[in-house]
């Protein structure tokens, strides 16, 4: 019996529309997959990304070189020098973060008591040289500058969530 159900099926090619039905339902349903780079998938508030310096609206640097973000990096990655300033004020000569290190952990953000050291939505970077996954004090205070709308609102928030 189970061979002339077998001949029929083979006959009528079922198992072929079978997996054509398969093929179809994804054809036509909702799609899971996106057209990277045309299409981008949305990024959460909280996305950890290339790091950033912030300043005040005041064009002040908010970073007051407490260290705390050197010290609690579980990866050794960022290297502060501090010197005081000519008013009295503490600020950083050096602020260094070495990408091939960092683990994105957001140990450092989350430890800054100013606000200074974020991480931003920024994930499309790459290195072409060596010594370019240094992250220099100027270089994250740029990024600091460029996205700093959208740095204020992912923080804004956070701080709704909490
Ligand atoms: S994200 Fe984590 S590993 Fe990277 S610099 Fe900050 S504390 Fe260090
Ligand atoms: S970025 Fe924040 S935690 Fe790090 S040295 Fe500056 S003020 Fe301190």
């Amino acid at each position: 019996m189970k061979a002339i159900t077998n001949y029929i099926s083979s006959l009528f090619l079922f198992e072929l529309f079978k997996g054509l039905g398969v093929t179809g339902s994804y054809f036509f349903g909702r799609k899971f997959t996106l057209s990277y780079p045309e299409q981008k998938a949305p990024v959460s508030p909280r996305f950890r990304g290339l790091h950033a310096l912030r300043r005040y609206p005041n064009g002040e640097e908010r970073c007051i070189a407490c260290k705390l973000c050197e010290a609690v990096c579980p990866a050794l990655a960022i290297t502060i020098d501090a010197e005081p300033r000519t008013d009295g004020t503490r600020r950083t000569t050096r602020y260094d973060i070495d990408l091939f290190k960092c683990i994105y952990c957001g140990f450092c953000e989350e430890s800054c008591p100013v606000d200074s050291i974020v991480e931003t939505r920024i994930y499309e970077y790459h290195f072409e040289e060596r010594g370019e996954q240094i992250m220099t004090k100027q270089m994250l205070l740029e990024i600091g500058d460029k996205y700093e709308q959208q740095l204020a609102e992912d923080r804004a928030a956070q701080a709704n969530v909490r």
